[in-house]
């Protein structure tokens, strides 16, 4: 629960006290134009009652009130119910679906798509606008049949439309998500990515017990292939490399591009001798490519990601250190055939 979910839930909050705002404006010029007929007193006793529940909502600390998503979805299926409510009972006591109340429902069922992400909140509005709809035109009648059947059909339609396109709004989110932790070029986690799949990893060691590896690798003489077969045939050989390297993973571990040639691969429950065994099951995927490779466990090497992040690195670059002091080099795409 964060900071950010408080102020939308608080942002809603505020939304939809203007939404009731409108059409307690509307509604009061409607009750005044008609207060000869009868109810009027009931109809803004009511309006006012949920202006007032609404303004409580939004008057209220967000940290009590918006603490938990389960509390918040549970606070605004209640407050949008009670719309909801509000326009059915008000239309049935100005004569049914053919009082303009009626209208109200659309704006009750469309502002609960526009202003929530749970699917499972709008397709309830949605539905609870659309029964009591149905309910009012049947029980109160004052209207014809094809009028109560064109009137709630249409209703049906947006109500339809906007549990769609909440379920398609939750798609592009998902998407979005999945684009922000995700390497174009590869398909591995970018940096973003590791960190929260590295956050996940410690507070499963720490309820486990477990350690958890960082294997880091940095391809050698990689700038070389690009000079010689260019930047696309590099790029090739990236994507090349990951999926060797991810077909010597287990379906637990992640892989991340932390920058141009260099690889993170958390390798979950590894201990040091787990770690070991994947360094040499990368080194046979890099094969004939050769990677400089160093190894972090946590919590023996650090607890934090910079600490092991330093000791893989430091690995990384003796490596690198004695290879080129023993002056092997990276072998280019046209040399591994
Ligand atoms: P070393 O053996 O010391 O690792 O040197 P290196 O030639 O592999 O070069 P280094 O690791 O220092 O730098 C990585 C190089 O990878 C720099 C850049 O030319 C290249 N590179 C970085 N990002 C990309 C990319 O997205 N595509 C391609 N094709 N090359 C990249
Ligand atoms: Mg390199």
């Amino acid at each position: 629960m964060n900071e950010r979910s408080h102020r939308s839930s608080r942002v809603n909050a505020v939304g939809g006290l203007l939404v009731l705002t409108a059409a307690f404006a509307v509604a009061g010029v409607y009750h005044a134009a008609t207060w000869d007929r009868p109810h009027r007193e009931a109809m803004v006793a009511m309006l006012v009652a949920v202006y007032l529940l609404s303004l409580l909502i939004v008057a209220l600390p967000p940290s009590l009130v918006f603490a938990t998503r389960r509390r918040r979805v549970g606070i605004a299926a209640f407050w949008n119910l009670v719309c909801v409510a509000l326009v059915a009972v008000s239309a049935a006591l100005d004569g049914g679906l053919r009082s303009p109340i009626a209208a109200m429902m659309f704006v009750a069922v469309v502002f609960a798509s526009v202003s929530y992400a749970s699917v499972a909140l709008v397709a309830a509005v949605g539905f609870a606008g659309l029964a009591s709809t149905v309910a009012v035109g049947a029980l109160v009648g004052g209207a014809s049949w094809p009028y109560v059947t064109m009137f709630t059909s249409a209703l049906a339609i947006v109500a339809g439309t906007c549990v769609w396109q909440a379920h398609m709004g939750r798609r592009r989110r998902r998407q979005l998500a999945e684009a922000s932790r995700t390497d174009p070029l590869t398909g591995c986690l970018n940096r973003r990515g590791f960190v929260e799949q590295y956050e996940r990893a410690v507070s499963e060691a720490e309820r486990t017990g477990t350690p958890f590896a960082l294997v880091e690798f940095d391809i050698d003489g990689f700038k070389e292939v690009n000079d010689v077969y260019g930047h696309e045939a590099g790029d090739r050989l990236l994507v090349q490399l990951v999926r060797r390297v991810r077909g010597v993973l287990r379906s637990a571990d992640e892989i991340a591009r932390l920058g141009g040639d260099e690889f993170v691969v958390l390798a979950a429950g590894a201990d040091r001798e787990g770690a070991q065994a994947l360094v040499e099951r990368i080194e046979r995927a890099l094969s004939p490519q050769t990677g400089s490779i160093g190894v972090a466990v946590y919590p023996h090497d650090g607890r934090t990601l910079d600490e092991l992040y330093r000791a893989a690195d430091a690995g990384v670059y003796k490596t690198k250190r004695s290879r080129r002091s023993e002056g092997k080099g990276t072998r280019t795409p046209g040399e591994a055939n």
